[in-house]
Formats: C-alpha cells, sequence, structure tokens
C-alpha cells in the first residue's frame, strides 16, 4: 500500500435510519482513526437499489453528526477519492469487473431465475448445506459467450472461486479466521441491472480508497472470504479487518427492533445525550481493561485500541444508558444545561410561560441529582411552574390529619410575616412552628411538601419554598387546606 497513514471508512447502505449498531461501527472507526492521527471516511454503499429508501443518506449524515462523529471525507464535503457515493461509482467497478473476466477470475453468467432456482431445490432436495451456483456458465465457449452479449441476454458476473482452497485471513478481534472455498459460492459481482453487489463495490472501493483497516460489524464476517479471493484476484493486498461482535438483547437475542429502539433518533428523540449515548456505545464490545464506565469522546480516543475489542456480543443494557445518561447530565455546568432546558421547554405546554432564567437555573440546582433527562426538569416536578390540580392520595392518607389544616394555618401566618425569605428564614419559621406546636418538624413538613407540590418527594423542602417564592407558597398552602379531604 502506497499509503500507510491509517485510513478507515464507515461505510452503511442507506436503508432508512442509523442503527445503534450502525452508530457502534462509525465510532470505533472513528475512535481508531483519531487515536491513530488517521483519516475517518463516510462512503455510502447504494448499490443494492431494491433497497433504496428516499431521505435516508441525508438521515444517517443527520445522525453522525448529531453524534459528534465528524468525517474527514464523505459525500457531502469531498474529498481525494470521491466520489463517496457507490451509485455514482458504476464505471469504475465495471472497468475491474471486465479485468476479472479477462483474467479468468470471473465470468458471464447468463442463467435465467428458473434454472437458478431449479438448481436450488434441486440441492435443497440433496440436503446440501448452502445453495450454490454450478458453475454452468464458466463452461461455455467464446463464441457462445459473444453471441449471448450481442442478443443482449440478460447476464449477471460472477466470481470463480477454485473448489479445494483454505481460504484464511487474520482479523484482530476474531484472530485467525479459515474458510473452505468449497462452501463459498461463485457470488455474483455485477448484477444484471449492471450495478455491482456489495461485495465487488467494497473491495475496489476500499482498494481504491486506500482504506488500512476495515471494522465492521461481525454479520460481515462471512462475506470477508470473498472480498479476500478478491483481493487476491485483483493482486491487491488486503487491508487489516477487525469484526465487531453482535449487539445483543438482554435475553442474547440478537438486537432486534422487536425488544426496542434501534435507531439513533429514536434515542435522540427522546432526550438522551449525544456524549452518553458514544459513552454507552463504546462500552458495547469494549473496555479499557479497567472498571470505568464514565467516558467523554476525548478520553476515549486515547484510550481505544481495537485488540481491547471483545470477541464475545455485547448485551445492550438500556438501565447503563440511562444512567450513563444521569452521570453526563449532572456533570454539564447548569449554564448548559439551562440552554437544554429552555429548548425542552420551548416544546412543552410551558412554551408560552416566560419562566424567567433565574428561577430555572434555581430548579436546575434543586433537581440536577434526581433527573435522568433534561425533560424530568419539568415532568419530574411540574410543580416548580404550576400549583398542584392533585394530592397524591397515599400521602395525604398517610400524613394528612384532622389536625392539619391548624397546624398549617399557624405555619402560613409564620411565613406571611417574612420579608423576602431565604431559604434559612423558611426553616427557622417552620422550627418555630413546630416548637410552639410540640410537635416534630415531620408533622409539618410532610404536609406542607404535599400542600405546595401535591408529591410526597422532590428536593429539599426549603429549596423548594425558596424556588417557589413567599406569595406562591401561601396561595398553595391554602389551596391545599380547601381542597384536600381525608
Ligand atoms: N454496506 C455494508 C453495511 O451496510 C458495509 C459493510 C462493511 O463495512 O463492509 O453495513
Amino acid at each position: 500500500m502506497t499509503n500507510s497513514q491509517v485510513r478507515v471508512r464507515f461505510a452503511p447502505s442507506p436503508t432508512g435510519y442509523l442503527h445503534v449498531g450502525g452508530l457502534r461501527t462509525a465510532l470505533y472507526n472513528f475512535l481508531f482513526a483519531k487515536k491513530n492521527n488517521g483519516k475517518f471516511i463516510l462512503r455510502i454503499e447504494d448499490t443494492d437499489r431494491n433497497r433504496y429508501v428516499e431521505g435516508a443518506v441525508e438521515n444517517l449524515i443527520k445522525a453522525l453528526k448529531w453524534a459528534g462523529l465528524q468525517y474527514d471525507e464523505g459525500p457531502d464535503i469531498g474529498g481525494p477519492f470521491g466520489p463517496y457515493m457507490q451509485s455514482q461509482r458504476l464505471d469504475i467497478y465495471k472497468k475491474y469487473a471486465d479485468e476479472l473476466i479477462s483474467r479468468g477470475k470471473a465470468y458471464y453468467c447468463f442463467c435465467t431465475p428458473e434454472r437458478l432456482e431449479a438448481l436450488r431445490e434441486e440441492q435443497q432436495k440433496m440436503k446440501l448445506p448452502q445453495a450454490k451456483y454450478d458453475k454452468h456458465c464458466l463452461h461455455l465457449s467464446n463464441s457462445q459467450i459473444e453471441e449471448n452479449l450481442a442478443k443482449g441476454i440478460p447476464k449477471v458476473v460472477r466470481l470463480n472461486v477454485e473448489p479445494d482452497q483454505k481460504i484464511e485471513f487474520d482479523d484482530i478481534i476474531r484472530e485467525h479466521v479459515e474458510f473452505d472455498s468449497n462452501n463459498v459460492d461463485d457470488q455474483v459481482l455485477i448484477k444484471s441491472d449492471g450495478y455491482p453487489t456489495y461485495h465487488l463495490a467494497n473491495v475496489v472501493d476500499d482498494h481504491l480508497m486506500q482504506i488500512t483497516h476495515v471494522i465492521r460489524g461481525e454479520e460481515w464476517l462471512s462475506s470477508t472470504p470473498k472480498h479476500v479471493l478478491l483481493y487476491d484476484a485483483f493482486g491487491w493486498e488486503r487491508p487489516k479487518f477487525a469484526h465487531l461482535p453482535l449487539l445483543l438483547n438482554p435475553d442474547r437475542s440478537k438486537l432486534s427492533k422487536r425488544q426496542g429502539d434501534v435507531a439513533v433518533e429514536d434515542y435522540r428523540d427522546k432526550g438522551y445525550l449525544r456524549e452518553a449515548l458514544i459513552n454507552f456505545v463504546a462500552l458495547l464490545g469494549w473496555n479499557a481493561g479497567d472498571d470505568k464506565e464514565f467516558y467523554y469522546l476525548n478520553e476515549l480516543i486515547e484510550k481505544f485500541s481495537l485488540e481491547r475489542v471483545n470477541k464475545a456480543g455485547a448485551v445492550f443494557d438500556l438501565q447503563k444508558l440511562n444512567w450513563l445518561n444521569a452521570e453526563h447530565l449532572r456533570r454539564k455546568p447548569d449554564t448548559e444545561l439551562l440552554l437544554l432546558l429552555k429548548e425542552e421547554i420551548s416544546k412543552s405546554e410551558l412554551k408560552d410561560k416566560n419562566i424567567p432564567d433565574g428561577k430555572l437555573l434555581l430548579i436546575i440546582a434543586a433537581m440536577k441529582e434526581r433527573v435522568t433527562f433534561v425533560k424530568d426538569f419539568i415532568f419530574n416536578c411540574m410543580y416548580f411552574y404550576k400549583s398542584p390540580s392533585e394530592y397524591e392520595q397515599k400521602a395525604v392518607e398517610k400524613n394528612w390529619r384532622e389536625d392539619t389544616p391548624q397546624h398549617l394555618l399557624k405555619l402560613k401566618s409564620e411565613f406571611e410575616k417574612l420579608v423576602n425569605p431565604t431559604k434559612e428564614d423558611y426553616e427557622h419559621a417552620l422550627s418555630k412552628v413546630a416548637d410552639e406546636l410540640n410537635i416534630g418538624k415531620g408533622k409539618l413538613i410532610h404536609p406542607l411538601r404535599l400542600a405546595v407540590s401535591g408529591q410526597s418527594t422532590g428536593p429539599g423542602m426549603f429549596d423548594l419554598l425558596f424556588i417557589l417564592g413567599k406569595d406562591e407558597v401561601l396561595n398553595r398552602i391554602e389551596s391545599a387546606i380547601k381542597n384536600i379531604k381525608v
């Protein structure tokens, strides 16, 4: 290879959205490139016209950008090895397929779908482990081929896989891998519509784009012998391979849509932070060799190595993702959370409320340790924004006694005396009332929390009072006394 610089690529097929498994592949490629001062390339493998989905490329690019995985070369930004969309490179694949044909490494096949189907049925009846093409067209004479081509008979180009060969390669993660060429089909390289298959386009592009390491999901491991044969047939140096472990559901089945969200957009829309999703996805099959689980992207770049990627499937544990989301959120500066919260508010029923930043910052400080998502600053504590319209029934039963209204009225009149109260002022006033009534503070705090928030749990009581402000607190005590019935 002429280039000693690390060059890796993420090569998705645009099928609609970016799967979390795809995000993991993109991330590992990105980390490996950054760690090694290499280049990270985005290549769109869109040669399967049946799977083409409108808008899918834009979605992919948007999701990668959202995740912060900026590539150095790609369809929208160009680069020295473009175009980076395979559908714009058809002439290139044709040229290389012709080269293989002229060297006897590939051949035209004119078999009809009916013949192929009959062959498959026959092989199934014989209980062969997999259906394989019988090389029928490999034996056509040159004149037959010329005649068929001249007549325009539909054709494909197939790889000529020699039987009885051992196909070997080394994989950074799977180590030494061997396949028997008798189990490898004479793969179609160019389809009857003139488009290349994944195998041909992938190998030609990886070579022409000077890719040094192919890092991709394990589901592509069984394609690799075909690719290795192609590299050898062309006389090209093979890249290094690294096949990443499968992603599994907690029941160890293959990660599927059925058991939860698989699109990066779904996680984004649910309010996961990009930092948390990246951190989580990085740990799906990799660790630095210690127990550390919290990482920022720059630390991942520093620590990442392909050698530390596991062979075993990685279980997708949503609880861990939630935990990481809460951790990342907690470590963000309040000013950044303020912007995120305002964005969330603008999408919520509170959008016209004009809540001052100062109040929002107090809510953030009071709730930071208690939330998982930014939207929890709204929906887990609506009482900061609106007076309660109902009161938690269980807490009413537990904490609202016959003498509670009387106690709260006394507390209310003590609060009324306060001028611009701080949280300490509320606290002193409450202690004073508890002493005068000769009751424990809890006997006041529980019903007071219920009265002002409608709930039995929340942030520190006096923080809550301070954030609500005196007038609001007094009003809420009054309404609770009116509305809570035991
Ligand atoms: N186009 C393949 C995909 O959709 C790429 C596999 C590879 O990286 O070689 O994942």
